[in-house]
């Protein structure tokens, strides 16, 4: 599982720690009803290209920078959430929503985060029951 924009650090103590902390999120988001697939959740570094990347999420991966993970908890919340949107919603960008702005320039509170996250959650279950009880 590669993307260009960051480089996998190998798994050894350090980044098992830090992937602990993202896979953290993910219990939470469990304990709150969420019911979201199986992630793929690899953590590294920006490349050089993409020096202000600080995560990656598509298609049930994500990927979560050691910047992000380092810089706060409200940080990390932000970002893991984000790249959840892209890798299970699949939403792009919304440059109005404080959560899906393409540029973070100040995370999230904890409960604003959850709060936008679970109000995408249900949109989307809403809307997939919808079309199956239409087909
Ligand atoms: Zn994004």
């Amino acid at each position: 599982m590669k993307t260009k924009q960051i480089k996998n650090f190998k798994m050894n103590d350090v980044t098992y720690k830090m992937r602990r902390s993202v896979i953290e999120i993910l219990y939470t988001a469990k304990s709150k009803g969420i019911i979201i697939p199986r992630i793929n959740v690899r953590i590294g570094e920006s490349t050089h290209n993409y020096p202000n990347v600080l995560g990656v999420g598509g298609n049930l991966n994500i990927w979560i920078t050691e910047t992000a993970i380092n810089r706060s908890s409200d940080y990390l919340l932000h970002v893991v959430l984000h790249e959840l949107c892209h890798a299970v919603f699949n939403l792009p960008h919304n440059e109005s929503c404080p959560l899906m702005a393409s540029v973070l320039d100040k995370p999230c509170t904890n409960s604003q985060a959850w709060k936008i996250f679970e109000g995408y959650y249900y949109k989307v279950v809403r809307h997939a029951t919808q079309c199956a009880m239409a087909s």
